[in-house]
């Protein structure tokens, strides 16, 4: 039976995310593992000796408990994203503006934010994680502007019109602006 005396390290895919596993054989441990999570590192101290094929199991195990939690937070977030949404609406839009769904999106390079108008996609709106490390206000002129588009699906004059409605609008485009001339971002369009 192979055992576990030596650390070692492996990949453990989950979802779309990779976990890396550090493991360190731990003479003081009896019977069960110990570990942490570090961003996407996990470290893990097994008793010395402990046979290989439990090691594994734990790893596994220890995988779909993050996997899960994740999830779960994930979940969370685009909840906290409808209700942020909801409270704009009724604040500064007059409750005028509905829309399907409004859901975090990890793969908008270019853009910031989106909403589809029509077919059958229609009222999905995308915010871009990029926006969870900008102050709340820009988070909150984006999803203003998403929700304005559900009204008027143009930047007409009307639009932003309507949309200066939010009072930090200008203050939250010279941020973006701002983050774009600093190359923080290669283009903050929102459409
Ligand atoms: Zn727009």
């Amino acid at each position: 039976m192979n055992r576990v005396t030596e650390p070692f390290s492996c990949d453990v895919v989950v979802g779309e995310e990779r976990l890396r596993f550090n493991v360190q054989p731990d003479g003081r441990l009896r019977a069960n593992g110990r570990w942490t999570l570090r961003g996407d590192v996990v470290t893990l101290r097994v008793p010395r000796g402990m046979p290989s094929a439990t090691v594994e199991s734990i790893i596994k195990r220890i995988a779909a408990r993050i996997q899960r939690s994740r999830a779960r937070a994930d979940r969370r977030t685009d909840h906290d994203l409808m209700q942020r949404a909801a409270q704009l609406n009724a604040q500064y839009f007059n409750n005028e503006l509905t829309w399907h769904s409004i859901r975090w999106a990890e793969n908008m390079h270019t853009r910031l934010g989106s909403c589809s108008n029509g077919g059958a996609s229609d009222g999905d709106i995308r915010i871009s994680t990029a926006l969870r490390r900008y102050p709340s206000y820009v988070l909150d002129y984006v999803i203003a502007h998403e929700l304005c588009h559900r009204k008027y699906p143009n930047h007409s004059a009307e639009f932003w019109a309507y949309l200066a409605r939010f009072p930090h609008t200008e203050r939250a485009r010279g941020f973006l602006e701002g983050v774009a001339f600093a190359g923080g971002v290669s283009e903050p369009e929102i459409d």
